[in-house]
């Protein structure tokens, strides 16, 4: 009887442990199972309707329950599928980044879509696992668009400046004239056609100087289109400058604050003319860009009256301190004097886009007239007019000063395309401009 009994406690024992065992296993069993129930995050860049067969995409999948199992990319235009990539994935991968083309996927311009497709090592969904799939619709564009020319014979001065007009068979995101490293931005017009004004920058050779238009469509297809130039040589100014202690004294207090730590005048006189100077430059770019896509000048421009040309454009100054030479720069205005607090006039119609004190420029107004053409009046003891305000040509901006890299009371005046400054001279100039601008627009 003991025995017996002893028997049936041992089996009841192992009843138990087995629906415990039974009950572990579930409980692991279902967390294994449901641990995971979502798929695998995916991204696709670049986003948007235009792409080209040079576009690199740039896929990520992501997926942080169970680790990545598989990856396809494919590709389908009128309900053919071609195949992109597909890829299986060791385990333990959580994460996998990807780039690839259409280049080679035999694919025709029109609408296509990619679909991606990632898959987990989840056990879920009855071993399967999650599966995210996503499709991006794209329109493919392999065509880059055609340029036409439409103005013929331009004619430039060396730090002069020129104007293209032109065609493009489909709408451009961007285009103008590549000049080397410059870029001048062209802008649409009324009628459909386009205008560019360019420079042959004071600071190029001749032989360097190639100008090409160029545009972009939004697939990103570019091509490049030569145009018919001539230019014609300038032989630029030396000019030398004696900088003296007066002059130091009397101009450097102004930029102190921005550079605190020189040990002398002329320290701080080298660090303006040359890191103010060429910061001051850059900002040029970036004013030059805020400008009216058509012109909003007409006509000739006009001279400050009564004033008495001092330094010309392009002039290669070289400064000396105490006889000995500390810097070279060139002078990229034209600085005019007249009598003291001269009344100064806009040299024709704009929109200010630019009143303030400007580091070398001192107190400095800058116009827009249109197509990236802006004028700077700079050194001024007066500003008379506000960022936005409207001008006439001829309409009083300032007074003239002596504030910023000033040594007396002139008036500086720049005349920049697309902030690279360009020989004001030439603006001076009916039959330049009716021959060169006025004459080339729509
Ligand atoms: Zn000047």
């Amino acid at each position: 009887m003991r025995k017996l009994k002893r028997r049936k406690s041992y089996s009841r024992g192992i009843g138990k442990l087995f629906v415990l065992i039974l009950l572990i296993v579930l409980v692991l069993g279902s967390f294994f199972y449901f641990r995971d129930m979502t798929g695998p995050e995916v991204s696709l860049s670049p986003q948007g309707d235009a792409v080209s067969t040079s576009t690199v995409f740039e896929f990520r999948t992501e997926d942080e329950g169970s680790g990545l199992r598989s990856i396809s990319i494919l590709a389908t235009q009128n309900g053919v599928e071609k195949a992109i990539r597909a890829l299986l994935l060791d385990e333990g991968a959580m994460k996998h980044d990807l780039a690839f083309s259409l280049k080679d996927v035999g694919l025709k311009d029109g609408q296509v879509n990619i679909v991606v497709r990632s898959a987990d090592r989840s056990i879920f969904n009855f071993g399967a696992g999650n599966t995210t799939v996503k499709t991006y619709s794209f329109l493919l564009d392999t065509k880059p668009p055609r340029i036409s020319t439409l103005s013929t014979a331009h004619n430039l001065n060396h730090g002069g400046a020129g104007l293209v007009s032109y065609r493009i068979s489909e709408p451009a995101i961007q285009s103008g004239i590549q000049v080397g490293d410059y870029f001048f931005p062209g802008y649409l017009q009324a009628n459909g056609d386009y205008v560019a004004l360019f420079s042959y920058p004071y600071d190029m050779d001749e032989a360097d100087f190639i100008p090409k238009v160029v545009a972009e469509d939004a697939a990103g297809n570019r091509n490049l289109s030569g145009i018919y130039f001539n230019t014609i040589e300038k032989r630029f100014k030396k000019d030398r400058i004696n900088i003296s202690d007066r002059f130091l004294d009397s101009k450097m207090p102004q930029f102190e604050s921005l550079f605190p730590n020189e040990a002398s005048n002329l320290d701080l006189f080298l660090r303006v003319n040359r890191d103010l100077r060429s910061e001051n430059r850059a900002r040029l770019g970036e004013i030059g860009a805020q400008t009216s896509p058509s012109p909003l000048w007409s006509g000739s421009f006009i001279r400050q009256p009564q004033s008495a040309t001092r330094s010309t454009f392009g002039d290669r100054r070289t400064y000396y301190y105490q006889g000995k030479k500390v810097d070279n720069q060139t002078h990229l205005g034209v600085d005019l004097a007249s009598v003291k607090h001269d009344e100064i006039v806009s040299i024709n119609d704009g929109e200010v886009v630019f009143a303030d004190f400007f580091g070398i420029y001192g107190l400095c107004v800058i116009v827009d007239h249109g197509l990236g053409l802006q004028s700077l009046y700079s050194h001024l003891s007066q500003i008379q007019v506000a960022a936005g305000d409207v001008l006439n040509k001829g309409d009083i901006l300032g007074l003239s000063g002596m504030t910023g890299m000033a040594g007396g009371d002139h008036l500086h005046l720049g005349i920049l395309i697309s902030g690279i400054p360009v020989n004001p001279v030439e603006w001076w100039d009916n039959k330049w401009i009716e021959n060169n601008i006025d004459s080339k627009l729509p």
